[in-house]
């Protein structure tokens, strides 16, 4: 075989090589289609999850004339979220708008809530939070309102799910500075009081967050009746919080006390982080790495012609 036919195929190879490598990159970095996202069969089964979400929000007067709001993250730059003045009890699947993280709305014809920054802080903060949800619901907003977190230790689902409840000093609603106030707090705790205000809850799903909501408020209800029979609540012993705390770390939930269980919520982020990483543009190889990849191939394409000779 002469040089020449050589040097030819060579730069087949070589060629093939460098082609295989961009239709890859660009598979890897093809930008999200936003109206093909918001109009998929997955953003519209997470569309009607947050109607459903709405309607018991409504329904167990969490919310009130159009307060409160819900978001669930569709795709890693996109979110689904509620609209401004509606009620939670009476949203159809044209009320939901998408947005992207920078807060622009992409989709949806009414405007999106004015307390989407919120949500947004939240989203970009903690990779795990797939949903959230601000509302009013009342024992919890009297607590938020009386400055007062609720004792802890006295009830398991409270400690497994939620835990101790943090407490967001009061801003105007719908500003950034509103929206920021949480960030203290948001990797260590799923639900958070906002003073003079309600409560924000985020979780896996929109449903696991309207969970919380439950949760916190009946905790806090019950906490004030128990109150009011006795001034001082029996409290599940030590040894019996440290049960319950492994059952938390095991479900992955985030709380404070756990010092691996920060670590389970940032092994969560973690984990979400992986998966960004695996959606992230592939890292193009060195020019060294190609010659000696096109080399390789070359001896086995020369190989594989003289073994045909
Ligand atoms: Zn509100």
């Amino acid at each position: 075989m002469k040089n020449t036919d050589k040097d030819d195929i060579a730069t087949i190879v070589r060629r093939a090589v460098m082609e295989s490598l961009a239709v890859n990159r660009a598979r890897q970095t093809a930008p999200e289609e936003p109206l093909e996202i918001f109009t998929s069969p997955e953003a519209n089964a997470l569309k009607e999850e947050i109607l459903r979400v709405g309607k018991k929000l409504w329904e167990r007067q969490y919310v009130d004339g159009n307060g409160g709001n819900i978001s669930v993250r569709v795709s890693p730059h996109y979110v689904l979220c509620t609209p401004t003045l509606c009620s939670k009890g009476d949203l159809c699947m044209e009320d939901l708008s998408l947005v992207d993280l920078d807060n622009y709305q992409i989709c949806g014809d009414r405007p999106q809530t004015s307390e989407i920054l919120l949500h947004l802080e939240i989203y970009k903060a903690v990779p795990a939070a797939k949903a959230v949800i601000h509302c009013h619901p009342p024992y919890a907003t009297a607590h938020a309102v009386a400055g007062v977190v609720p004792q802890g230790n006295l009830i398991p689902e409270q400690e497994v799910f939620i835990g101790p409840v943090a407490l967001a000093p009061y801003e105007t609603p719908g500003t950034r500075a509103f929206a920021k106030t949480v960030l203290p707090y948001v990797k260590d705790h799923n639900t958070i009081l906002l003073a003079n205000h309600g409560i924000v809850c985020w979780a896996d799903t929109a449903t696991h967050a309207e969970w919380y909501v439950e949760v916190v408020d009946t905790y806090c209800k019950t906490v004030m009746i128990a109150s009011q029979l006795r001034p001082k609540l029996n409290e599940i012993p030590p040894d019996k919080i440290v049960d319950l705390l492994a059952i938390k770390k095991k479900l992955g939930l985030p709380d404070p006390r756990l010092k691996s269980g920060a670590d389970a919520a940032e092994a969560i982020t973690a984990g979400a982080a992986v998966s960004q990483e695996k959606a992230s543009p592939v890292k193009l190889p060195a020019n060294y790495e190609i010659d000696e990849l096109v080399s390789r191939l070359m001896s086995e394409v020369l190989g594989f012609l003289y073994r045909a000779e």
